[in-house]
């Protein structure tokens, strides 16, 4: 074993929001370092490369309040120019030094001596500071359903979130399972090059118009030299997302039934055959799933080379799928936009603490507070942590209010004001509670299956309320809530 490197802060990923972290660390001076396992910064978007890849939530927003970027090409951006701009930022905050790329951590183990973690990479290097960041994101390991025969097919594999460029596409007989949030984004751009695309689709999502368009350079020359218009234009975004959230908040409520119909009628307007649009509806209230949005994913399946095929998958078989009533689907390729395992937020990272394995505090579902500390679990901060997930608006609004809640928390801790910061479990027991049962309400409850729910019906993945309500509870750290010695 290697001597451990000590440092002040350790901050595992270097996504969005590790990146965030490593700025603020930056910014209150302390030493620190940054753990990534890819080769570079970007995390999600660096990950999710396929065609077609992008935010749908709005550039403008989708970037950091303190670093707004007037010069966003369309009102969403896609993956190379939102990859773009966090490499951008890496180097502006000259965060590059304290990258360490290429390092996959292990594990996290915590020393109640020292009171110091011991964070030890896979191949054997090791870190020790008084103070962990887990940035990994919720959505970083690819989940590839596990259907009969899937190994014995002869063509090409390929899942959205490990795309490469050689994947054979041009004039093959290309096959995209799902139709989640990344099967809309590849569709279209998938349909474009295949000789023939199937969509195999388990259940229709509710879809509204993205309503994308360029920005022209005349407006980013404005946003450029009128920050406070680029500022306003941010906040009347997050004004209009954020009015979206009745629709989950109540189920059949009318701001649900105002984005039905929207949808619906959008669906009739760009379906013209009657029995894909019926193939095409969704059975479920708007929000219980991901509502997504799209202009061109409806329009890609209405081409002439593009076939939704909405019987059971049965198996995989080497010539392709082999459907429940016995037909086969010939392919040469099969996407898996599939989704991801998102139960486990931290995992495979062992993290240790004083009394046991974050895997074991979180067997029956990961639970946190506000999102960030763990009971049992001193001096680890997590973001974009268990319950921090939205189903409407910027997830990076929620992490920079995670990040502006626990900085003072992780300051004591790196520069020894502090030795030891805990949640008190009852505090966190009484905040899962309350949460619990606001999301048991929601449109998330209503009788759909998701990435958002357990098999036993825990929701660790979702907050309960506006983003505007998140914020006003992580404006100040709630030091009467922990042990701090
Ligand atoms: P997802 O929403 O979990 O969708 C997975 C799809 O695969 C679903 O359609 C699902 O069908 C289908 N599926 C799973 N197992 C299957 C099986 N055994 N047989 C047939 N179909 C199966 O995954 P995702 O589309 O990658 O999106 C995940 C999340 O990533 C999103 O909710 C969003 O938060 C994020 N994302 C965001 C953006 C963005 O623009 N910001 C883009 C992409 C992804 P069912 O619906 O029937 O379960």
């Amino acid at each position: 074993m290697t001597v451990p490197l000590e440092t002040q802060v350790i901050i595992i990923g270097a996504g969005m929001s590790g990146l965030l972290a490593a700025i603020r660390m930056k910014q209150a001076g302390v030493d620190f370092v940054v753990l990534e396992k890819s080769l570079e910064v970007g995390g999600t978007w660096l990950d999710n490369c396929y065609p077609g890849s992008g935010c749908d939530v709005p550039s403008h927003l989708y970037s950091y309040s303190f670093a707004g970027n007037p010069h966003w090409s369309r009102l969403f951006a896609r993956q190379p120019e939102i990859l773009e701009y966090f490499r951008d930022q890496a180097n502006r905050f000259r965060l590059r030094p304290h990258l360490c790329l290429g390092v996959e951590v292990a594990s996290a183990d915590w020393d109640e001596a020292s009171t110091r973690w011991t964070v030890t990479s896979a191949d054997g290097n090791r870190w020790r500071a008084p103070a962990l960041i887990v940035a990994t994101g919720q959505l970083n390991r690819p989940r590839t359903p596990d259907l009969p025969g899937r190994e014995s097919f002869a063509g090409a594999q390929i899942h959205t979130a490990r795309w490469h460029a050689d994947a054979p596409i041009a004039g093959k007989r290309v096959g995209v399972i799902g139709t989640g949030a990344s099967a809309i984004q590849v569709v279209p751009e998938v349909a474009r090059e295949a000789g023939h695309l199937t969509v195999f689709q388990r259940s229709p999502h509710w879809i509204i118009p993205r309503m994308d368009a360029p920005i022209s350079p005349a407006m980013k020359r404005l946003f450029a030299s009128v920050p406070l218009l680029r500022k306003a234009f941010r906040a009347l975004i997050w004004r209009r997302l954020e009015a979206t959230h009745p629709a989950i908040a109540e189920p059949g409520g009318v701001k649900a039934r105002e984005m039905e119909k929207m949808a619906l009628d959008y669906l009739a307007a760009t379906i013209a055959d009657p029995a894909l649009r019926q193939a095409l509806t969704p059975d479920f209230p708007i929000g219980c799933k991901r509502t997504l949005v799209s202009d061109d994913y409806y329009p890609a399946l209405a081409s002439d080379n593009v076939t939704l095929e909405t019987r059971a998958i049965d198996r995989i078989e080497p010539g392709g799928v082999r459907l429940a009533d016995g037909a086969l689907a010939e392919l040469d390729t099969i996407i898996w936009a599939t989704g991801f395992e998102t139960h486990g937020f931290v995992a495979p990272i062992a993290i240790n603490g004083p009394a046991g394995s974050l895997a074991q505090a979180w067997a029956n579902g990961a639970r946190a507070y506000r999102g960030t500390t763990v009971a049992g679990f001193p001096n680890l901060f997590l973001l974009y942590g268990p319950n921090t997930n939205l189903g409407h608006n910027s997830i990076i609004f929620m992490v920079e209010r995670q990040m502006e809640y626990a900085l003072p928390a992780i300051l004591k801790v790196a520069r020894g004001e502090a030795r030891r910061i805990a949640i008190r479990p009852e505090a966190q027991q009484a905040y899962n509670r309350t949460l619990q049962a606001r999301l048991a309400t929601t449109s998330w409850a209503a009788g759909c299956g998701s990435w958002y729910k357990t098999d036993n019906g825990v929701m660790p993945n979702n907050w309960a309320g506006n983003t505007a309500e998140f914020a006003r509870m992580m404006k100040r750290f709630d030091a009467e809530a922990y042990e701090i010695a």
